[in-house]
């Protein structure tokens, strides 16, 4: 069979009707373990020399089929799912890292991954150095010989940053290092980095996969293409691992030796395991993927517009817009369109900013995007606060800018609410 449209693996990849009765809908597998056939099975299990499952620490069928279509909709081997974004980025860096090692990170990311990666990873030894990703100098300049990831997001939050993937895997690939890319602001429906060269994905399901604000989760998509023993920086995948008898991941297990790591020593010893339920929410999310990211990028573009319209409105920073600095390599890059969440200024500073998140009625005042519903936050009371005012500006999320994270709904309905929200900050 010819490969399937991306509208037919939504509903379709890595799912079938169950086995034992049917069902249309992968049943949630609410177990803990696995009845083992023998001693021999159980052996095999605890020895990688068979696949199947054990314990749902490490895998459970309703996130394996969840696993297996986000593997498909990314264009990876494998994927290993957990319990939230900021696990995901944990779980990609996990196996590349070490005492002493860093990241390449860009000056522009989730508020969330700025403080894990310039605070909490320093508890494990790991740090990141942040770059202007449109600099290649300064990305050149900053590796160095235990930097062992580069990381971006393909669309970024706040400010309307998109990153040119393919230029940026080239960089990566001349050094010899992975290009970890964030792509959960675009879903694959917008961007399938893993085509451009990215060699891991991660996620945040949190968001648009899933699509209406019910469930936290994470995933790491692997290309399956990064030769991890092409230099001796990747121990954890290329040398003999002591905790299975000196079995190499990468020897053993080819393109799957990431996601086959992922489960069975990241997911088992630091247990950040998505639950079944959040998986079969996730897998509902996802059959509607298409329908509503083409909705959110509709109404995203018609509202920007209009706000760049709007005298009592400054910039607004979406590279959906001919005005943004990106608009070029949204359109080379992002065809489908720029995501559905961008910022602007309100004219009026702080002050008209927080009046007008008070003053919305149909946004509301979340700390959370990528939800059926449209959202509204000023980032630098809120999501950027724990950063310096310089990282605020860097990030796109300084104090006269508001965030929205457009919604689904009629957009007659979203402009009128802003009308009046301004109208009452401004007035
Ligand atoms: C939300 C988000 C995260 C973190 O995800 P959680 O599921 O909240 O842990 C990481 N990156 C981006 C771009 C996000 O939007």
């Amino acid at each position: 069979m010819t490969k399937l449209g991306f509208d037919t693996r939504v509903v379709h990849a890595g799912t079938a009707p169950d086995p034992a009765t049917g069902a249309i809908q992968t049943p949630i597998y609410q177990t803990t373990a696995y009845q083992f056939r023998d001693v021999d099975h159980a052996a095999a299990l605890f020895g990688l020399s068979e696949v199947g499952y054990i314990y749902s620490r490490l895998t459970n069928p309703t996130v394996a089929a969840l696993q297996a279509r986000l593997a498909d909709l990314e264009g990876g081997a494998g994927a290993v799912c957990c319990s939230s974004g900021h696990a995901a980025q944990i779980m990609a860096l996990f196996p590349l890292m070490g005492p002493g090692r860093n990241v390449i990170a860009s000056s522009r990311l989730y508020g969330g991954t700025i403080t894990q990666f310039s605070q909490t990873i320093k508890r494990f030894g790991w740090s990141a150095k942040f770059v202007d990703l449109d600099d290649r100098a300064a990305i050149e300049a900053a590796i160095d010989g235990d930097t062992r990831a580069i990381f971006c997001e393909s669309i970024s939050n706040p400010g309307g940053y998109v990153t040119d993937i393919a230029a940026l895997a080239k960089i990566a690939d001349s050094a010899g290092l992975p290009l970890i890319v964030d792509n959960t602001l675009a879903t694959p429906y917008l961007c399938r980095p893993i085509e451009m060269g990215a060699s891991l994905v991660v996620h945040s399901l949190t968001k648009y996969l899933t699509g209406n604000g019910s469930v936290t989760g994470g995933a790491v998509i692997d290309s399956g293409r990064f030769d991890w023993s092409g230099s001796d920086k990747f121990p954890s995948l290329s040398a003999p691992e002591p905790a299975y008898h000196g079995l190499k991941f990468h020897e053993t297990f080819g393109n799957m030796a990431f996601t086959f790591h992922s489960i069975a020593i990241g997911l088992r010893d630091l247990g950040m395991t998505m639950n079944p339920q959040a998986a079969h929410y996730t897998l509902l999310g996802i059959e509607t993927l298409s329908l509503r990211m083409e909705r959110h990028v509709a109404n995203a573009r018609r509202i920007a517009a209009w706000l760049e319209a709007d005298s009592r409105v400054g910039a607004v920073s979406y590279a959906g817009l001919e005005s943004s600095p990106w608009h070029e390599t949204a359109q080379r890059v992002y065809p489908k369109g720029a995501g559905a969440l961008f910022t602007f200024e309100v004219k009026g500073g702080y002050d008209a900013c927080v009046k007008l998140v008070d003053h919305l009625k149909l946004f509301a005042h979340v700390a959370n995007l990528g939800d059926t519903r449209s959202l509204v936050i000023h980032s630098a009371s809120t999501t950027h606060r724990q950063l310096t005012p310089e990282q605020q500006i860097a990030a796109g999320a300084g104090p006269d800018v508001v965030r929205l994270s457009i919604g689904i709904e009629d957009p007659e309905d979203l402009i009128a609410d802003l009308d009046q929200a301004l109208a009452a900050a401004t007035g």
